[in-house]
């Protein structure tokens, strides 16, 4: 196949050499409102062109390419006495496959791992390019089969007002389940 970025034969969808330059990850962190730290591996802007594939065909390649340069390391790197589960936000399949349970099946180590289907939104209202105030009064209304008593690490594609996952570790409290942290892909505070 092509490389979608340069354009040359590859075996992967992105090739080796457009991987090293491009994909290499610049982690941030930001505190949301309620407290919740979140950590991402690349800044929107840096990883725009390829998370753009995501309503593609070409779109689990790219995000399972992603999350090997980002998820998998961290895990690798990630060592706590307590058993985790990794929870992504809503990872129900849309477009033929699910984003972001191809980032939280990348992180499983000794302690921590991966929960399919236990933070799934009742509603489905297109946040993309809205305002905070509009999130806020079209909540997810999340659906959690998480068992109580747990820890977790949220996870989700993007970051950008947060409010998304304010609410999903919100719900986990009331479930009785404490987020440690969240982990998103990119932090797209400016969208
Ligand atoms: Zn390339």
């Amino acid at each position: 196949m092509k490389c979608l970025s340069c354009g040359r034969w590859s075996f992967k969808i992105v090739c080796k050499e457009c991987t090293k330059l491009f994909l290499e990850p610049s982690p941030s962190f930001r505190i949301l409102s309620n407290g919740l730290r979140v950590d991402s591996f690349y800044n929107y802007d840096e990883i725009a062109p390829f998370l753009h594939t995501k309503h593609t065909v070409y779109g689990s390649k790219v995000f399972k390419i992603l999350a090997k340069k980002s998820f998998l390391p961290f895990a690798k790197n990630f060592k706590s006495h307590l058993n985790i589960f990794a929870i992504a936000v809503d990872d129900g399949v849309k477009d033929g496959y699910s984003h972001t349970a191809i980032l939280s099946n990348e992180l499983k180590n000794e302690s921590i791992k991966p929960l399919f289907g236990a933070l799934r939104a009742k509603s489905s209202f297109k946040y993309s390019g809205k305002s905070l105030e509009y999130r806020k009064a079209h909540p997810r209304e999340f659906e959690c089969k998480v068992p109580k008593d747990s820890y977790a690490i949220l996870i989700d594609d993007l970051v950008t007002t947060g409010s998304t996952l304010v609410e999903a570790s919100q719900k986990l409290k009331n479930e009785g389940v404490e987020t440690l942290f969240a982990l998103t892909l990119a932090n797209a505070n400016n969208y």
